[in-house]
């Protein structure tokens, strides 16, 4: 019997993009598929081995029938990791938790709306204890891999919570606000190298909140480079709809 660490992957809601970054992470680092043994990954083999030590999951919890789906993983796996913006906040699935959901179902699937199980995309956490991020749209190769090494040693990933403003500084790059574009750093989590400023766009917050965000103090830096309300809040909901919604309802 193998001695490796068993891993599986699965995946909900998504684009399966932050699979492909794993594909991808471990070509450049084929040394971890010596050290893991993979029984289940759509993206990469064709068995669907289900005994496993380790389960990444990507993507958010969009129907009821996903529920004992995550239950099952989560009775299995002793850790469970969430894979992907998708899997972390709900991701761009959850745009649409601002509009009542029959709406979007009819506006989606027409006349036809009661045959589509589907309800509001949440994250995994919502449904099953997680024991760890792997934040981002997609994920970071390198933090994908640096994730699986610490689980190797028997630590669990850990992302410092602290804004992308940090790691952009010090990266020494130009703030975009001074070029008239807007960017959510200061409300970001960093971790992602500061990526999209770096090639001088915004951020959009797909790593999520920081632990204890401005959020108004955000809405008004935006407001005077010039976003209407509306613009505001549609830069808010792209990756952060449901942390801002619950933000809201704790007051
Ligand atoms: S987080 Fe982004 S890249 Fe990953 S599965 Fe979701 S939409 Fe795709
Ligand atoms: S570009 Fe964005 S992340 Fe960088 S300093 Fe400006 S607001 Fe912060
Ligand atoms: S800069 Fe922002 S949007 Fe871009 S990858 Fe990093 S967290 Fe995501």
């Amino acid at each position: 019997m193998s001695a490796k660490p068993k891993v599986a992957f699965f995946e909900f809601t998504s684009c399966e993009g932050c699979q492909l970054t794993v594909v991808d992470s471990l070509q450049d680092h084929p040394e971890l598929l010596d050290a893991v043994e993979i029984v289940q990954f759509r993206e990469a083999i064709s068995e669907k081995g289900e005994d496993y030590a380790i389960a990444f999951i990507e993507g958010s919890c969009s129907r009821p029938s996903d529920e004992p789906k995550l239950q099952a993983i989560r009775q299995q796996a002793a850790i469970v990791v969430a894979l992907g913006a998708c899997a972390h906040l709900g991701g761009i699935n959850a745009i649409r938790n601002r509009m009542p959901l029959q709406e979007v179902r009819e506006y989606v699937y027409g006349d036809r709306a009661e045959w589509f199980e589907t309800y509001e995309p949440r994250p995994i956490k919502d449904v099953i204890k997680v024991d760890a991020v792997i934040p981002g749209c997609p994920i970071d190769r390198r933090e994908f891999i640096k994730a699986v090494t610490h689980l190797l040693q028997g630590r669990m990933p850990f992302i410092p919570d602290q804004p992308l403003c940090m790691e952009c500084k010090l990266k020494e790059n130009i703030c975009v606000y001074t070029r008239g574009k807007v960017c959510l750093g200061p409300i970001t989590l960093a971790g992602c190298d500061a990526i999209c400023p770096t090639y001088g766009d915004g951020c959009e917050g797909c790593r999520g909140l920081i632990a204890n965000p401005n959020i108004e103090a955000m809405r008004q830096v935006m407001h005077e480079h010039g976003l209407t309300d509306e613009a505001i809040d549609a830069k808010l909901s792209m990756f952060l709809t449901n942390q801002i919604m619950a933000l809201e309802e704790a007051g």
